[in-house]
């Protein structure tokens, strides 16, 4: 077990403040920052420890899991792609003539949401096997790319989306000022990712699911997210908790990989459980941003 209190408190990634140490969890320690409730893992993960746990994920079928589920996900984008457009619409832009780069696409199944609402739709993913399933949906228009070392065919975008991708990375305020570029000016973000300063995640403490040492790395808050987008040019930011109709059955199945301790406590009753496939609203303490990155004309909000 790690000594917590040896570790030198790190300093926030994004308003520099001093962290504070709140528990560890599976041998790593967690600090949240003083300043903006921003939620970091301590060390970061090797990268011998990320492919490792990613080549293990691959195999034991939990990828699988998000196939056999991919009906029920796309509901989730389609509204999800609705609000989307909406925001759009109340912020000059039209979503018919608006090329969208979603990154970290996976599948493509939001892609395939967002195309549903009329726009012309772009994708990256670091899966090969994800890379070539979202490609035969969208021939030549899901890149095996890294967009922030990759020089994408299309150089700039109206709208980039990124669904369930910033707590993964060691440097998404690197991302954040790559996707501010990559964005034409009046452009919109939209992200979803777990919100550390939420009831539920204040409440379950480390038992919160998305404590997930190695998969997830910066678990932001609201005041953390909009700190990092306001130094990187956005404004006009909407926060909303992101709700999601999915069936018990996938949520069950989804501890496997987030909750393994409720999984676990749930168990005796897993057969009646995995029977039941109607979809109830679920809020798993994840909030959705949508921004929009300031051009001459937008003011500072
Ligand atoms: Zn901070």
């Amino acid at each position: 077990m790690m000594k917590s209190k040896s570790i030198s408190p790190l300093s926030c990634l994004v308003c520099r403040r001093r962290m504070g140490f709140i528990f560890s969890y599976h041998r790593y320690d967690y600090f949240r920052c003083s300043g903006c409730g921003l939620v970091t893992t301590s060390p970061y993960p090797t990268e011998t420890a990320i492919l490792n746990h990613y080549r293990q994920k691959f195999k034991h079928g939990n990828y699988s899991l998000s196939r056999r589920y991919a009906a029920s996900y796309l509901k989730v984008y389609h509204h999800l792609a609705i609000r989307l457009v909406d925001y759009c619409r109340s912020h000059g832009l039209n979503p018919n003539e608006s090329r969208l780069l979603d990154i970290g696409t996976f599948t493509g199944d939001f892609l395939e949401a967002a195309s549903q609402q009329g726009l012309e739709v772009y994708g990256t993913e670091l899966q090969p096997e994800a890379v070539k399933i979202a490609n035969q949906k969208f021939p030549g228009r899901v890149f095996q790319a890294n967009v922030l070392i990759t020089t994408l065919p299309q150089k700039n975008f109206d709208i980039i989306t990124m669904l369930g991708l910033i707590e993964h990375l060691i440097n998404p305020d690197e991302l954040i000022a790559r996707v501010a570029k990559l964005l034409k000016p009046g452009g919109v973000l939209m992200l979803q990712t777990p919100d550390s300063g939420s009831f539920l995640a204040r409440s379950l403490g480390k038992w919160w699911p998305p404590y997930a040492p190695v998969e997830h790395i910066h678990l932001f808050s609201r005041p953390s997210l909009a700190r990092l987008l306001q130094k990187n040019s956005f404004g006009s930011l909407v926060f909303m908790p992101h709700i999601k109709h999915l069936p018990i059955s996938y949520i069950y199945q989804n501890m496997q990989n987030f909750g393994l301790e409720f999984y676990r406590l749930l168990k005796p009753l897993k057969p009646l459980i995995t029977s039941l496939h109607f979809s109830l609203p679920f809020y798993g303490g994840e909030v959705i941003l949508l921004a929009q990155k300031r051009s001459a004309r937008t003011p500072k909000s």
